[in-house]
């Protein structure tokens, strides 16, 4: 890798308008505070601090001389050739740091001395205190840390090369693992870019082998899973496998983040193991207009991101690219098998692994989920097909409530279902109320083959029964096909109702609690284990809402505090459920 630190015009205009925000300078009184925390050391000129990809060492605030910022960049994709661009040069009461420091995973930039001086070391735990207890320097750094991860992205500098074709799942999963991880990437397209090409001849590389990621400018990594990436770039901090945590969430979306922020801020050791990227199903989501105190809407994007820094910031340690395989649940404390063979041992455990609503089997649908296919027919769906025509897909109870409500806004409501009929999976009141309504039309044995459009949807091509298929220009697709829980990783642990979703508190059956080994009954989010708690989408009977998730992921947390007093009380041995 070339050290050739080569000035950026991008990244210096990008700076201007926020430098103050990002790069915000201590007071003496604050590096006072600050003092305490760390250690102070002599620095050399040339001498590296940091460097990108090596093992998290906390911040350093400048006390004298200069430190340079330098982020790695792909400068020659045809030769994998790295060069470091000048993001800014650190001056005295000027700190390091962005998110991944806070985290504990390895860093994106490179920290070089210019002026020799000194420096104030904070290591990652002195960091942690600092802005758990002290609330000006904890705004202070979340701000300039959160505005530098969105510089970094918005940069386009990144050493990290994705090469693929968009119209293959696998570049797509790759794409969206590295956005949803906040981690920045220069994407190149096969079937659009020359240098793409040249590349994959350069290192002999067949079409069938893509995509290809080429990993901090140097290993060459093929169709990597998400957890291969999540290793190359040191996504997650080191853990240790011995560790029982006070509180483990599986899941990290709404319900998930929600229960570590509020777990960690009191004071939990809290775990959090998400087999993808931080958000969930609202992560997908281009603009949610209901989630209160947002009046403009918040991107799912957005919101994830505030909610994962913010369980960072109270120490909860979240580990990506880790799926929960198994619950062992037949001994205290708990431990949750992941696919990456490490165990996660638990006192308490949340169930926050959602559900995934049933889609069609296009290759695009997601790009166009929020931007004319949609999962949800609320008054807010509707007004966006105002006087339109729309279809629904699906012949279940929520198809024909959603096809009788749309008839009141839209201009003509298609009913697609792939049955013969939709007596054996619909009410006949509601089958009754189709017929008389005007505007509905069913279409049986028909299923949409393809979704045509730039940005938003625009064309529909549905295929019946014979094999003929037709071309609509329709912009809105409803798809109420249900959700499917992600609980099969339970393996009979907890009770479950008949579709999959988690069984808690007072819908819990006698049957159910027959090996329930504590003296009072379950509380309201606990499941047919003590101290085994469901909340969001996996729960069953749950509102299948963003702020229904967060509330029972932060209410949950009480009873968790509660569970852990009365397991830590009984032996081990009287907790033995088998
Ligand atoms: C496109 C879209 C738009 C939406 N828009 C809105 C909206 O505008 N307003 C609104 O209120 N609701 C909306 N919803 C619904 C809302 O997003 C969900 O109700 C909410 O996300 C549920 O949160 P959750 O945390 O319970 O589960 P999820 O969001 O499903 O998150 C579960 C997490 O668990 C992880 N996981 C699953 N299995 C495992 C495992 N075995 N190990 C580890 N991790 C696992 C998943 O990767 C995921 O990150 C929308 C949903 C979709 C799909």
């Amino acid at each position: 890798m070339s050290e050739a630190a080569a000035e950026r015009s991008i990244v210096s205009e990008l700076l201007e308008s926020r430098r103050a925000q990002m790069f915000p300078k201590l007071t003496a009184a604050q590096l006072a505070r600050l003092e305490r925390h760390g250690a102070a050391r002599a620095t050399t000129a040339g001498e590296v601090l940091l460097d990108v990809g090596a093992e998290p060492r906390g911040i350093f605030v400048v006390v004298a001389g200069s430190v340079e910022i330098l982020l790695p960049f792909a400068s020659d994709v045809r030769s994998k050739a790295c060069e470091f661009a000048l993001l800014t040069v650190l001056a005295p009461g000027d700190f390091s740091g962005e998110l991944s420091t806070l985290r504990g995973a390895s860093g994106l930039a490179r920290l070089r001395v210019r002026e020799p001086g000194s420096v104030l070391e904070l290591s990652l735990e002195g960091l942690r205190r600092v802005v758990q207890n002290d609330s000006e320097l904890s705004d202070l750094f979340m701000r300039a840390f959160i505005l530098r991860r969105m510089g970094i992205l918005e940069s386009g500098l990144s050493d990290v090369i994705v090469v693929g074709s968009s119209r293959a799942g696998d570049t797509l999963r790759i794409r969206e693992f590295l956005t949803r991880n906040g981690r920045p990437y220069v994407n190149l397209d096969v079937d659009r870019d020359a240098d793409a090409r040249a590349l994959l001849e350069r290192f002999q590389l067949a079409p069938g082998e893509i995509p290809i990621v080429i990993c901090r400018g140097g290993e060459v990594l093929k169709n990597p899973d998400n957890r291969g990436l999540a290793d190359c770039l040191g996504i997650n901090a080191r853990r240790d496998d011995d560790v029982v945590h006070d509180f483990v969430v599986i899941g990290a979306g709404p319900a998930g983040l929600a229960a570590a922020v509020y777990a960690a801020s009191e004071g939990l050791d809290t775990c959090v193991v998400e087999a993808f990227g931080p958000g969930g199903q609202a992560g997908t989501s281009s603009k949610i207009e209901n989630y209160l105190g947002f009046p403009t809407g918040i991107s799912g994007a957005a919101l994830a991101g505030r909610a994962f820094s913010q369980a960072q910031k109270f120490g909860a340690q979240v580990n990506v690219a880790w799926e929960a395989k198994r619950l062992r649940c037949d001994a205290w404390p708990y431990t949750v098998e992941t696919s990456t063979g490490r165990p996660v041992h638990a006192r308490t455990v949340l169930i926050a692994s959602g559900a995934q609503y049933r889609a069609l089997d296009l290759e695009n649908l997601p790009h166009f989920l929020g931007s004319g296919v949609y999962y949800a027919a609320t008054h807010l769906e509707a007004r966006l097909c105002d006087g339109e025509e729309v279809i629904v897909v699906g012949g279940g109870n929520s198809a024909g409530q959603a096809a009788v409500f749309l008839a009141g806004y839209c201009a003509h409501v298609h009913i697609l279902v792939r049955a013969a009929g939709l007596a054996e999976s619909m009410s006949s009141y509601l089958i009754s109320r189709i017929e008389s309504t005007p505007g509905i039309s069913l279409h049986v044995r028909t299923r949409i083959t393809a979704l045509e459009g730039a940005g938003h949807l625009e064309r529909v091509t549905w295929t019946s029964g014979d094999g003929s298929s037709e071309s609509h220009e329709l912009r809105h697709v409803f798809l109420m096909l249900g959700a499917l829980p992600n609980t099969r990783w339970l393996d009979g642990c907890v009770a479950l109702d008949t579709p999959g979703f988690v069984k808690t508190g007072p819908d819990l059956s006698a049957e159910e609690l027959e090996r329930w080994a504590l003296s009072r009954g379950p509380y309201l989010l606990e499941t047919s284990v003590p101290g085994v708690f469901a909340a969001g989408d996996a729960r069953a009977g749950s509102v299948k809402r963003i702020a229904a998730a967060v509330g029972e992921g932060s209410g949950v947390v009480q009873f968790a505090h509660r569970a852990l007093r009365e397991l830590a009380e009984r032996s081990p041995r009287d907790l033995r459920l088998s």
